[in-house]
């Protein structure tokens, strides 16, 4: 088994609490791009390979700025997004829209910024052309149904995702975007979440590099890409082995060798677009110890809910809590740790054993750095926490305020009964933060 190591000591958090109360979204700057750069390696086979980071993991352009520095591109999947990537200065092709389900608005501001689009279903063809135009180069999004089995360990369910398109559609779409004028073609598919193990990658781009094969056949289309998409976990739990990253980008390689190189298509770029791999180990939750509670069981209340990471509530979701100074004491306390929401399942922690967690301890809730702020919400009125980079040379720095109960009151800003009303009470009543 393992060890879960908070990536700041407690001397460094208390420093940083000291500044930016708790709750917080904590993020390591030297994990992120060793995380790019471990990447980039193992994928330096192939001459053109890009990362676009799933910009949906975790929305923060500081955080994007890091990645694009490391030479990732973004990954959107909204107006917003776009928006986002096209302010940090992402350009162009170093922006991927894999969306599906895409308003009219959304197509129109990806042309306008010319970014690669990603084609979700063969009906988008006429709707992208009605709505803006078809551009030079397009991806279509695969999805070869039925179940998607490794070793025959079934790991998701294609046939029942409402991603991509079937086999006859993506060749038919081929051939009409080739009568629509388009010269370069991508292929994408996104089969099972969070996998952790190594064969999830060569498995998937066997299946995607002989239905490109056969697109080229068909068709004729110049396969200039193949995204590899997302789905690449991390070992949540402690007793988890890891995904060996260099293990994946070579057994990659060896069915791009074997089946991509003798047909001609050896100078295809493999794209992929990871957000958890990148960033969840790579940042926490970081709450306060704020109530112990003693009724049928033992609860510790967080400052913490789940409004900040709620993966432990929609999911069940494993995540490891170390107790900040207590990581060699024994774990004689069962607890379940727990936020503030009138919701039962707002529990970060169920029958956890932990050492014996005082009021005012600190809790380092591990792999929070993707698809954690991200799916923040608001329900109980309660506020989306700050983000905090830990930076490469070990200072803090705050890359998104929290939210203030101002925030939380501004849509009705339209509104003269309440508007007005309500901005003056949060103005008024907000206490000073220490
Ligand atoms: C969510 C998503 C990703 C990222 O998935 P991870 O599991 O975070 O790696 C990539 N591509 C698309 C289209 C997605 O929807």
């Amino acid at each position: 088994m393992s060890q879960k190591i908070p990536f700041v000591t407690k001397e460094k958090l208390e420093e940083i609490v000291a500044k930016y109360p708790t709750p917080f979204h904590l993020y390591d700057e030297t994990g992120i791009r060793r995380t790019a750069r471990l990447l980039y390696k193992a994928f330096a086979w192939n001459k053109g390979f890009k990362e676009y980071f799933a910009v949906k993991a975790t929305p923060n352009p500081y955080l994007l700025q890091i990645l694009r520095e490391e030479g990732c591109g973004a990954d959107c999947s909204s107006y917003t997004e776009l928006l986002m990537s096209d302010a940090v200065g992402f350009k162009e092709s170093e922006i991927m829209f894999s969306s599906n389900a895409t308003p009219a608005e959304d197509f129109q501001l990806a042309r306008k910024l010319n970014v690669t689009i990603n084609l979700d279903d063969i009906t988008h063809i006429d709707f992208l052309e009605k709505v803006a135009d078809i551009p030079d180069t397009v991806s279509c999004r695969y999805n070869p149904g039925g179940h998607f089995a490794i070793a025959n360990n079934i790991m998701d369910n294609p046939g029942d995702a409402k991603y991509g398109m079937t086999h006859e559609q993506i060749i038919e779409a081929y051939k009409r975007l080739l009568a629509k004028g388009v010269k370069h073609f991508g292929m994408h598919a996104f089969l099972a979440s969070n996998t952790v193990t190594n064969d999830y990658y060569p498995e998937l781009a066997r299946i995607l590099f002989k239905v490109a094969v056969e697109l080229k056949e068909k068709t004729g289309a110049h396969i200039e890409f193949i995204n590899l998409s997302g789905g690449i976990g991390v070992a949540y739990r402690p007793e988890q082995q890891d995904n060996d990253l260099l293990a994946i980008g070579e057994g990659v390689r060896r069915v791009y060798e074997e089946i991509l190189v003798p047909a001609g298509m050896g100078d295809v770029k493999i794209f992929t677009e990871l957000g958890r791999f990148m960033l969840a180990p790579n940042g926490a939750l970081v709450t306060k110890a704020i109530h112990q509670k003693h009724t049928y069981k033992e609860y510790i209340g967080c400052d913490a809910c789940a409004a900040n990471l709620m993966r432990p509530a929609i999911y069940g979701a494993y995540h490891h809590i170390t107790v900040m100074g207590k990581e060699n004491a024994p774990c004689d306390h069962k607890y379940d740790v727990t936020g503030g929401l009138c919701e039962n399942s707002d529990k970060f922690a169920i029958d956890r054993m932990l050492p014996e967690i005082e009021i005012g301890d600190l809790l380092f809730i591990h792999d929070a750095g993707a698809h954690g702020f991200a799916m923040g919400y608001n329900y109980n009125g309660k506020l989306r926490s700050a983000e905090i980079l830990l930076q490469e040379d070990g200072s803090a720095k705050m890359i998104r305020r929290a939210e203030t109960p101002a925030d939380y009151f501004a849509t009705f800003d339209f509104s003269s009964e309440y508007g007005a009303k309500l901005a003056e009470e949060a103005a008024v009543k907000m206490p000073a933060s220490k």
